[in-house]
């Protein structure tokens, strides 16, 4: 017997990539300031280990800057199709700023979210996640934990 399978969209809220229903960050709200990348040792759902070895995290780096370079084209696009640009006024500058300040805004958002694909290119979504345990970290230095 086996749960019905979880959105992939799960990933967009942080969830585990396993079971697609353990919280990844230890707190929901990706805008409170000084605690909003703590994440938890592993999911308290399946078991699965959050950090697979040292300096995992370094990777999300490329997926993050992946995320902000396709939000701002979808942005561009959107803003020459809505509003368009000109040679003769300013409206590529408006469309810059609007793309700092909303690219600033989801930024916590990003980091999360960033951290979250990462994890799930190397840890799909099993099954049978409530049965079978999560696969062993090869070259986890205990004392190394969340040096990233
Ligand atoms: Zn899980």
């Amino acid at each position: 017997m086996s749960d019905p399978k979880p959105s992939a969209l799960n990933l967009m809220k942080c969830k585990c990539p396993r079971c697609r229903i353990g919280n990844m960050f230890e707190y929901g709200n990706p805008y409170s300031t000084t605690k909003f990348m703590k994440m938890k040792d592993s999911c308290e759902v399946c078991k699965q280990p959050y950090d697979l070895e040292v300096g995992f995290y370094y990777g999300s780096s490329y997926v993050s800057y992946a995320l902000t370079v396709a939000l701002s084209v979808a942005t561009f696009v959107a803003w020459w199709v809505l509003i368009g640009f000109s040679l003769n006024d300013n409206r590529i500058f408006y469309w810059l700023t609007f793309n700092a300040i909303l690219l600033l805004a989801l930024q916590p958002w990003l980091m999360r979210f960033s951290r979250t694909l990462w994890l799930s290119f190397f840890v799909k979504y099993n099954k049978h996640w409530r049965t079978v345990p999560p696969q062993k970290t090869e070259r986890m230095v205990e004392e190394h934990k969340h040096s990233w």
